[in-house]
């Protein structure tokens, strides 16, 4: 018999009612990811998922390390299936975790039967497997309180399995489970973060990107869609969707005072990601902003911003040192493309002296010279949609 690989369900076993709901939306990721790998059959028994290969040619490495990165996953670990016999399951914990345990000092063997008509009780065939290995291992101590390494038995209905010490999961929700946002993606260091921690909880992305051309050049537009590719292996497919900007930009500058540029901008930014959010079922607007970063991050500034979004804007990094996001980046593997040095739109038309604490009067009073609905409109029409696979 294969090898399989075993995943352990994360929050979702506390979700109750909808447990059926929740499990089912995982296995569907955990199928739609591992396409790429061959066939495998994935089924869900208590809080573990079972993932089978079908045909000898899966690609179990790549498997392996496709569902470290999916949502609502605890741990996981690679096991051997075997026989339900109690010698079978002796004889496959030596060949397949052979080589760990003779380097280990010291091993318990723990047991899991979910098969009640198994003859022998948990204890009693951890203590028969444990003592043969112990003979067969005469340098590795047994220690039940403390061991180095952990040889696991599951005796299940149709087989059993021998498995080592698991490997932590991406934790989280299953995406597509708690709800549907629109999330601003720079290029920057901090919206990939954002975005793959709104996703953690669950949430489905639609990830939107302000792009000023020619201010900034098709190699940043390019940067954004190289970042949303990255996120697909936590997010799943994207549809990114390109805001046409420069007009208002330029409008912006002509018409309202520089050190309110910066505000005005993201204002806009808000209301077309609502109208955006509003046509796809989103909920709220997520952004990468954090607290004191920059003159637009003060609570002065994103109060203001927010005033016109007319939903929630949620900032999963409001509250983290730059040096956690950025290892946070690195964790993820986004931050070397956002360290790319192409420019973005805000960075273009940056004022000199930006207002760090706007009042919402001056603001909405600024924007007066502004059509602001001819604007937002023309934008949102134009957007550019490109579908981003994984
Ligand atoms: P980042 O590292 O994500 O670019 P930042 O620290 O540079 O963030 P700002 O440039 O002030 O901060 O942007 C704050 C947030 O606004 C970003 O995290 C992002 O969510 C959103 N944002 C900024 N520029 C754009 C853009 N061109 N397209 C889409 N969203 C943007
Ligand atoms: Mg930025």
């Amino acid at each position: 018999m294969e090898d399989i690989i075993l995943l352990k369900q994360g929050e979702i076993v506390l979700k109750g009612l909808n447990r059926k709901s929740f499990e089912m939306k995982l296995v569907s990721n955990i199928n739609r990811r591992l396409k790429p790998f061959g066939k495998f059959r994935v089924y869900s028994v208590q809080s573990a998922i079972y993932v089978e290969p079908q045909s000898d040619d899966c690609d179990m490495d790549g498997a392996y390390e496709a569902v470290k990165t999916i949502f609502g996953i605890v741990a996981i670990s690679r096991a051997a299936a075997c026989e339900k016999d109690k010698d079978a399951l002796l004889e496959t914990a030596k060949r397949y975790l052979g080589d760990a345990l003779s380097r280990a000092g010291s091993f318990k063997v723990e047991t899991k039967r979910a098969d009640k008509s198994f003859p022998m009780t948990s204890i009693q065939l951890s203590q028969y497997v444990g003592g043969l290995l112990a003979d067969a291992y005469p340098h590795v101590r047994v220690d039940v309180h403390n061991p180095d390494f952990t040889v696991h038995l599951e005796v299940r209905d149709y087989a059993a399995y021998v498995h080592g010490p698991s490997e932590q999961g991406a934790g989280g929700l299953p995406v597509g489970t708690n709800g549907r946002v629109v999330s601003l993606l720079s290029g920057g260091i901090d919206s990939p973060v954002s975005t793959y921690m709104i996703a953690r909880r669950g949430v489905s992305v639609i990830p939107v990107h302000f792009f000023s051309f020619p201010y900034t050049s098709e190699l940043a537009k390019e940067k954004v869609v190289t970042l949303s590719r990255l996120l697909t292996k936590y997010c799943g497919r994207l549809r990114l969707k390109v805001v046409p900007f420069t007009h208002i930009q330029e409008e912006i500058r002509e018409k309202c005072p520089e050190e309110l540029f910066t505000v005005i901008m993201r204002r806009f930014m808000m209301r077309i990601s609502a109208k955006v959010a509003e046509y796809n079922g989103c909920k709220a607007i997520v952004t990468g902003e954090n607290l004191g970063q920059v003159a637009s991050q003060t609570l002065e500034a994103m109060a203001v911003t927010e005033a016109c979004a007319g939903l929630p804007v949620l900032r999963p990094v409001i509250g983290l040192d730059k040096r956690e996001i950025v290892e946070t980046a690195v964790k993820i593997g986004t931050f070397d493309t956002s360290i790319l040095p192409y420019e973005d739109c805000c960075t273009v038309f940056t004022p000199r002296h930006p207002r760090t604490k706007p009042r919402l009067d001056d603001v909405v009073a600024a924007e007066s010279a502004l059509d602001v609905d001819a604007l937002v409109n023309e934008a949102f029409e134009n957007i550019d949609r490109i579908d981003i696979e994984m």
